[in-house]
This record gives C-alpha cells, structure tokens and sequence, in this order.
C-alpha cells in the first residue's frame, strides 16, 4: 500500500483561515501534513481517528477537516487542565486559560468554541479525561493515532503503550515534537518514534511527515 495511490482532496479554505487563528503548537505547515496523512488513513476505513492533546483545538482542526475529507471522525482526547509545561511559571503557560474560580486550567470552553467556529461539531469528538485511563477502556481500531499529549518521559510512554495496540495494521501513527537535537526540545517524542521504528512494528513515513511531526506506518503487532 502506497500513498500515491490516494488522492488527497485539499483542505478547505475556510478551514485554513479557521485553524492559523485557532490558540495552539502547531505550527501550519506540520499541521497541513497533519491533515493530508489523518485523510490519506481516514480514507483507508480502517477506523476513526484519535488525537491525544486537544488543548484549545488547533490540530483538532486540521484532524477535523481530514475527518470530514475521510469520511470518518476524529476522537480528542484531553483532560484540559494542561500539561506540566503549560502550567504557571512553565515556558508555555498562557493566563487567559487559567479558571478564576479554581485559579486550574481549563481549556475546554475554548476548545468547544473553536470547534463551533470551525464547523467541525459533527465529526470532531471531544473525550474529556486522562489519556491512559480512556486507552484502557478503548476497543475500536484506528486508523490513525496523533500524539501530542504530555511531553514528558512518563505521560508520553503512558501514551505510546496505551494507544499503539489500538492502531489497525496500515494505519498511521503521527508523534508530533520529535527533536533528535535535545538542543531543540524535550526528548521523549523522540524516544518514542526511536522505539516505532526499532521495534519493526513501523515503517516511517518520510514523505508524510514534516519538522517535528513524524508519521508511521504500523506493518505488525510489535510496538
Ligand atoms: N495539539 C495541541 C497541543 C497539545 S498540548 C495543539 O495543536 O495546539 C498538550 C495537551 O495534552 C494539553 O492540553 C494537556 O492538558 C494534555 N494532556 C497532558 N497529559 C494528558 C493526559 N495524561 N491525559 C489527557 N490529556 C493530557
Ligand atoms: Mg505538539
């Protein structure tokens, strides 16, 4: 199975526009290969697609558009109280996300509204709750699997082991911030895409993916 076989429709316009302005880490470039890879499995019908770390809904919206290009749905999962590094005094703490009432993050109000505004309520599926915890109850096969949860060693591995198995052999696994250069960033999504491709379990995809963002392909049951 190659990729050249399938022709990726382009992302919609008023998408575009929506998903540069929506709050977020992901720069467009990785995020218009981010789509073009999640259509090109979507397409596949080998199973929805899952994205780990929605945040205020950024990729959530070019996940959302490939959704709806593949004919198919996007599960997002995040428990929107952010990640160590996005809490206050962190490098990427933002105080506009921070709840009076609580002084906790909350992100999904903002998440909800940016999916509203994309148009994207339809096929863009909010999980709200930790990503180990929804891995251990899922049971549907995937087509394609995102992860950009936490970053550090212990949620990322959480995230590797509890998501991988639930991806179909063909589909596509996308890890976003892998930083070979520790210079660059935080080393555990480069641990883990080290471990996809050590473990024959994948064949990297070199032509889907762009910058930080690596996509796989899973060929077997190894992980
Ligand atoms: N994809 C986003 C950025 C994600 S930031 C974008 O395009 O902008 C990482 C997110 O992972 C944060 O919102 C944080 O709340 C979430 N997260 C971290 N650990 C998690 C866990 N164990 N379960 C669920 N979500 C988690
Ligand atoms: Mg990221």
């Amino acid at each position: 199975m190659t990729d050249a076989h399938v022709a990726v429709p382009p992302m919609a316009p008023e998408l575009l526009v929506r998903a540069r302005a929506t709050k977020g880490f992901m720069p467009h470039d990785e995020g218009v290969a981010l789509y073009s890879a999640a259509t090109t499995a979507g397409l596949t019908g080998l199973g929805p697609l899952l994205e780990i770390g929605s945040y205020c809904g950024k990729s959530a919206v070019y996940l959302g558009a490939a959704a709806r290009a593949g004919a198919t749905v996007l599960f997002t999962i995040d428990h929107h109280r952010g990640s160590e590094e996005n809490q206050s005094g962190w490098d990427h703490h933002d105080p506009s996300l921070v709840d009076s009432r609580t002084g906790r993050m909350d992100t999904l109000p903002v998440f909800r509204r940016a999916i509203e505004d994309a148009g994207l309520e339809a096929v863009v599926i909010a999980v709200v709750g930790d990503s180990a915890t929804v891995a251990r109850h899922w049971h549907t096969p995937l087509s394609f699997l995102f992860i950009d949860g936490g970053h550090g060693m212990a949620p990322a591995w959480a995230d590797y082991t509890g998501w991988v198995p639930h991806v179909a052999i063909g589909g596509l696994v996308a890890i976003h911030d892998v930083f070979p250069d520790p210079a660059e960033g935080g080393q555990a999504p480069f641990e883990l895409w080290s471990r996809a491709v050590v473990s024959g379990g994948f064949v990297p995809d070199e032509g889907a993916s762009c910058a930080s963002l690596r996509v796989l392909r899973r060929v077997s049951d190894r992980f």
